[in-house]
């Protein structure tokens, strides 16, 4: 399980999180969902100690990874960006297996056969040679998913994994996402996929100026919102 524990951060002056709280169940799929600058890929990143909070506490199956070494809590806790963050001189496959080297220390030969899986998992097999140049914005993001799975993390972050992409190209990526959920892997979601986060959340936390102000089942945060700031940006976004 994961648990934000009333996270604090600024930058300077701005307050960016404010007191966030979010929780989520092993194998379970939370969606974030909120307006630009509410601090959702600030949360996120809190998450994998990319930024370290003012205040507050991640916990990670109930131990604080603020203490944990952030090497390792990054292998634990996979992200998958907006923009794929793929190496443009690499092949694919080489994209996979250098942090598999790196970072599981595995042989060579052993890093191939975890990549080769991994990228038939997301129904990538044939592009393994090729340079990431060559694929579509979908067919990348999809490595960077079998990059990050390859690490076998207990935890997905997603931010916003579909935002940069051609409309005809989301559905692939946010499938991929979908089976990763089914399959009980713990993802926390930053979307504006509503679809998405309706289908396949197990909770929606809608943030809003630093702080999850509300969170519950889909149903509930869709068909019956109680706060007004939440009200008024549904009626925006659907
Ligand atoms: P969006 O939907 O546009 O991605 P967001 O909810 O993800 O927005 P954040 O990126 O978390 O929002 O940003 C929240 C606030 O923090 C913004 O005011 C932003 O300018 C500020 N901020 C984010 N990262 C930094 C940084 N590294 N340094 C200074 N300010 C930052
Ligand atoms: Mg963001």
């Amino acid at each position: 399980s994961l648990g934000v524990r009333d996270v604090h951060l600024a930058f300077g002056a701005n307050r960016v999180l404010r007191g966030a709280e979010l929780d989520v169940a092993r194998g379970a799929t939370a969606c974030v969902i909120g307006p630009s600058g509410s601090g959702k890929s600030t949360l996120l990143r809190t998450i994998n100690r990319l930024i370290e909070p003012d205040s507050g506490d991640v916990l990670l199956d109930g131990r604080s990874v603020l203490r944990d070494d952030p090497d390792a809590l990054r292998q634990r806790v996979g992200m998958v960006f907006q923009q794929f963050n793929l190496f443009p001189h690499m092949t694919v496959l080489r994209n996979i297996t250098l942090a598999l080297r790196k970072i599981r220390k595995l042989s060579e030969d052993e890093a191939m056969q975890v990549a080769r899986t991994q990228l038939d998992l997301v129904g990538l097999a044939a592009k393994a040679d090729s340079r990431p140049a060559h694929l579509s914005g979908g067919q990348q993001q999809r490595v960077a998913i079998a990059r990050a799975l390859a690490l076998q993390p207990q935890v997905m972050l997603f931010d916003e994994a579909t935002s940069a992409l051609d409309p005809e190209l989301v559905k692939g990526v946010l499938g991929v996402m979908a089976d990763l959920s089914a399959g009980g892997m713990t993802m926390v979601v930053v979307t504006h996929e509503m679809g998405f986060a309706r289908e396949v959340a197990d909770t929606v936390a809608f943030m809003d100026h630093g702080v999850v102000l509300e969170a519950g089942e889909p149903a509930a945060i869709f068909e019956s919102p109680e706060h007004p700031r939440l009200r008024r940006f549904l009626a925006q976004v659907l």
